[in-house]
This record gives C-alpha cells, structure tokens and sequence, in this order.
C-alpha cells in the first residue's frame, strides 16, 4: 500500500477532530471575537436569573418580539415572534414557524441562574466589632471559591406595603463590595490545612462583612448592627423584617474578562448557564420564517434540581405551548398540546467540562471534550451506570449530526467525566418526558461553578452557529 492508498483510507474510516480556529477563515476568525464582545456584556448585564430575563426581553422586544399575554385569542396574522415570561426569572421566546404547530417546533431549552451566596431571611448580626450578613449557598459551589473575593449583591426586596425594590451594589467601579473572609495561612494549620476538603470549610462560616461603622455609643447594644440597618434605612427605607421578603444575591464584583495573551478565552461568573442562554438568545433572534416553530427556552432552578415554579420541572413550556396554539387559531385541546410536545426536537443547552491541563486524571481521554473543539454533544449524563440521564436515542443524535455537518458546524462529543468519578445532569430529562427528542448541546468550559468559569470564544460562536443551524433545519 502506497502513501496515497493510507491517507485515503484514514480520511475515509477515521473520525475527525477538529479545532475551530483551524476551520475557520479569516473573517469568521474576525466574527468570533465581535460576537464575544457583546457575550461578555451580556454576562455582567445578567448576573442574577432576574437580570438574565430582563435583558433577554430587552432583546426580544428590540427585534420585535411581542408578549403573547398582551394577544387576542386570534393574533393578527402579521405577528410571528412572542416572548412569555414567569415570575420574572423564567422566559421563553418564539418565532412561529410555516408548518401547523403540532408537527413539533425545535426547542432550545437553557437555564439562566448560577450558584452563589444567597442571603438568608434574617441575615443581619454583629460579632466584634462589625456588621454581618448569614448566607446560604444556592447549587453546586466549592466553598473556598469564595472566600477573600469582592462580591456584589444583585437582589430583590419586596417591602411591608407591597413595594418592589431592586438593587444592585458593587458593581459600578464607586461602589463598595461584600466579602467573606478567610483565615491567615499561619494561623489555618489545624481547622483547615489538616482537614478533609469538604469539611475544612463550613456553610455557616460564608458570612458577609456589612459594615463596621458604629451607631450610638458603647454602651449600645448591637450599635454595628443598627449602624448597617440605619444606614439601608436612609439609602433604601428598608427595614429588617423587609429581608424576610426578599431574594437577595451575593455574586462576583469582577466584569467578564478576556483571558490570555491572544484574547481567545472568556473569563467570568455565570457562564454556566448563561452561555448557552445568550447563544440561544442570539440564534432565535436571527429567524425570520422558519419551517418549524422555533422556541428559546430560559428555565431558573437547574443548579438545585429544576424544581420550582421556574424550573424545568414546571407546568411552563405546556402553558406556553398552548398559549402558542392559541393564538395561532389552532385546537387547544390536551390531545393537541402532547402532540405538538411530542413531535418537538430539544436541544438541552448545558455546558460540559472541558478537560483541565491539570486535572486530566478526572477524564477519560477519548470521550472527553476539549476546550476549542466546537459545540459538544453529550449523549448522556448522570452519575455511576447513566443513572438519572435521560440518555439520546442514537436516530436523534444522528440526525443532529447530520444538521452540524451539512452546515459546517465544528462540533465534538464530551461525557462529564470517567465512569464512576462523580458526574450530573441537566433540563434534559424534565424535556424527555414529554415523549420529544432531546440532546444535551453546548460548549465545554473550564473551572465550571467557579466564580470565574473559563471558556473558548471559538466554541461560544460555534454554539451559536449550531443553535441556529438547528432552527433553520426542516427534517
Ligand atoms: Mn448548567
Ligand atoms: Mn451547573
């Protein structure tokens, strides 16, 4: 066998891997680094579930998107794009395709809240001489993350009479931040250096410092306390009891940042999920008159199960599926809302984790996804035998495949981790159970639920490329 004869035949039999800078000429090249510059502003514009949804709308109705609860039973005909949205935390977009609804609509499914510090419904107290704030952690954090961090505090208030009050502090460069503190090196011998990991740091000691200024003089009892207490009084005209009432967030003060010499990375909080959220975002609000409906899914609560009025596991995509048959003219009956469920396509946009330089022993080489490889399909999820994965029928991913390679999409396959070192899962499954396809799609990233996840601005735009390629597909 000649040169020729083997290279032929390695072509034809080998699968390809593929680095999207490689792919790419160099105006896509350019376009990957425009397309980034908006994603970071997306990312410190949406740092809470709240921000997400709001700046998704913002978007929406730029394009001219129009809220479906605003429609006539009978919407005019020339209205195609509608939005719905939750509770504030919980979104969806779609764009009404030619075919009748209940052939199915290609669906997006994303989730847009990230672990953090929430604070607890009576947060205040004074220890020494300062002010402080309880938290408890909300989904998947590594508690030494952060700690010695400059955090911010994004949240709602909803006060004694009913009043709603939104704030954000730390984030303008005058602002103050909030921070946890951590123990001196010399001094963390025997309570954290000797300790396992996982009890070296303890949920309760996630304390906010709040202030040190005091209120009175010594001989008053909790003046630190009073001091931060009276100062949100002045600022806000909240009073303790109102923080009963509110959903407040401690997140990272730092913006999105490129990272390395050449810029290729984004760095920043929140990437899972929103990632897969602006992506989506962006895909659907290309679409003019797809084939298919097409619907951007934008779900809160994944980081703690999907449970809740806003996750997944929510009556919220029957609701807008029906309102969608609604306004088309369509039958609204049970039997037509699980047909058009049922004949859906789902992408489940979740990252992966790309494998780490450092921590290679954690994957399994062959099967794990690479930071710039593209978009990453992963079949399934789960932990030890795929337990609680809803796992893709092999038809579904094929026909993904098919989809990303007639469109020139670099795309990868990714499982989170080998077999038995820990693993997790995502919307998938609360989809699944409507009968519909669904694969788990998204890029990989690095140092997931970190406070500062990074990822591949190649692989951001290629999730994008993908997402839409998807909506655009007519099979
Ligand atoms: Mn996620
Ligand atoms: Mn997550």
């Amino acid at each position: 066998m000649n040169k020729t004869q083997l290279k032929k035949i390695k072509e034809t039999v080998l699968k390809q891997e593929n680095l999207v800078f490689d792919q790419l000429n160099k105006s896509q090249k350019a376009d990957i680094f425009k397309f980034n510059d908006t994603y970071k502003q997306f990312l410190d514009q949406s740092k809470t579930e709240r921000e997400a949804a709001r700046q998704i709308i913002k978007a929406a109705e730029a394009k001219g998107f129009v809220n479906i609860d605003t429609l006539p039973a009978k919407k005019p005909p020339s209205t195609k794009k509608v939005y719905k949205i939750f509770q504030g935390r919980c979104v969806a977009l779609a764009v009404l395709g030619k075919a009748p609804l209940v052939a199915g609509a290609n669906i997006i499914a994303s989730h847009i809240d990230s672990p953090r510090l929430d604070l607890k419904q009576n947060p205040l107290y004074e220890d020494l001489s300062m002010g402080l704030m309880k938290t408890h952690y909300y989904g998947g954090i590594r508690k030494y993350h952060w700690l010695a961090l400059p955090l911010a505090l994004h949240g709602t208030i909803i006060t004694s009479t009913g009043n709603t009050i939104d704030v954000t502090i730390g984030e303008h460069p005058d602002d103050p931040v909030f921070t946890v503190t951590d123990l001196l090196p010399h001094l963390a011998g025997k309570i954290q250096a000797s300790k396992k990991l996982s009890e070296a740091f303890e949920g309760e000691k996630l304390n906010l410092i709040a202030g040190s200024l005091p209120l009175g003089n010594d001989r008053e009892k909790n003046r630190f306390k009073l001091g931060v207490l009276n100062l949100l009084f002045e600022t806000y005209g909240i009073a303790e009891e109102d923080f009963v009432s509110a959903e407040i967030e401690a997140v990272p003060a730092e913006k999105a940042r490129d990272v390395g010499f050449d810029r290729s990375m984004v760095g920043s909080y929140g990437q899972d999920d929103r990632v897969c959220a602006y992506t989506s975002l962006e895909a659907i609000l290309d679409l003019t008159s797809p084939d298919k409906t097409a619907i951007a899914l934008f779900f809160d609560k994944e980081e703690i199960g999907s449970e809740g009025s806003s996750g997944a596991k929510s009556s919220f995509l029957e609701d807008l599926v029906s309102d969608l048959l609604f306004i088309s003219g369509q039958k609204t009956d049970n039997r037509s809302l699980r047909k058009t469920l049922i004949h859906s396509s789902c992408l489940s946009a979740d990252v992966n984790a790309a494998m780490d330089p450092d921590f290679k022993e954690v994957h399994e080489a062959l099967n794990a996804a690479k930071l710039g490889f593209g978009i990453c399909m992963t079949k399934f999820t789960g932990v030890a035998g795929k337990s609680g994965s809803s796992d893709a029928s092999a038809e579904f991913v094929g026909k993904i495949r098919r989809i990303f390679n007639k469109n020139k999409i670099v795309w990868q396959t990714g499982e989170l981790g080998k077999i038995d070192q820990g693993g997790g899962g995502t919307v998938a499954k609360f989809l699944a159970k409507y009968g519909m396809n669904v694969l788990d799609c998204g890029p990989a990233i690095l140092s997931m639920h970190s406070p500062f996840e990074v990822s591949s601005k190649a692989d951001v735009y290629m999730t994008y490329l993908g997402y839409k390629a998807f909506y655009e597909d007519s099979e």
